[in-house]
């Protein structure tokens, strides 16, 4: 028998009461397989979509938070979009992150945490994302210097990027929101 796989009865509870909060209906699922088929990045999963919402189900939460397929998903909604039963799937993968960080458990995928933390700070600090910045920071933290130079330097020239910050009004704002003292957090 897999190592992997558990009874049933061996799944977490507390996470699948996280999961009921958070308005995730995982156990909606009849296994339809819509969501894995229009996945327009499921080539590069580990885990495939359904396996994902059925092992959810089961609250087996140590193999979904070591799973490549939580920070591949590029949160765009289309499986959720499939679903004949509403199951908020790229909600799903976003608790799986946000769990794996608190746990600690090292991301499957390295650089994709690393990505995301540029792109928010650049966000809290300019208001909005400074890319040439986001990117510098995302290659410091990734030791990945060398990639995407060539299309980096394309959309330089083509004017797609733009070398200088464009902060927005509402800066201080923004921050307020990053600190958990918004008016998002307000209402
Ligand atoms: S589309 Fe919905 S019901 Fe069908 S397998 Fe995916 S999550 Fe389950
Ligand atoms: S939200 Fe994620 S899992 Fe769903 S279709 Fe998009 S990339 Fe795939």
């Amino acid at each position: 028998m897999n190592s992997d796989f558990r009874p049933v009865e061996a799944g977490n509870p507390k996470f699948l009461k996280k999961l009921a909060t958070m308005g995730v209906d995982v156990h909606a699922c009849f296994q339809c397989g819509r969501c894995s088929s229009g996945c327009p990045v499921a080539d590069f999963f580990d885990l495939t979509v359904m396996q994902v919402v059925r092992l959810a189900a089961y609250g087996m939460e140590d193999i979904l938070l070591q799973s490549k397929t939580i920070w591949l998903c590029a949160a765009c909604e289309t499986c959720a979009t499939r679903c004949p039963n509403e199951i908020e799937i790229a909600g799903l993968m976003d608790v799986l992150r946000s769990l794996a960080l608190k746990k600690g458990i090292a991301p499957a995928e390295p650089r994709v945490p690393k990505l995301h933390r540029s792109f928010l700070d650049s966000v809290r600090y300019w208001g909005r994302a400074y890319e040439v910045g986001m990117l510098a920071a995302y290659k410091l933290r990734s030791g990945d210097l060398a990639c995407d130079m060539k299309l980096g330097m394309q959309m330089l020239t083509k004017g797609k990027l733009k070398l200088l910050p464009q902060g927005i009004k509402g800066k201080a704002e923004v921050r307020r929101i990053f600190a958990g003292k918004g008016k998002e957090y307000e209402r």
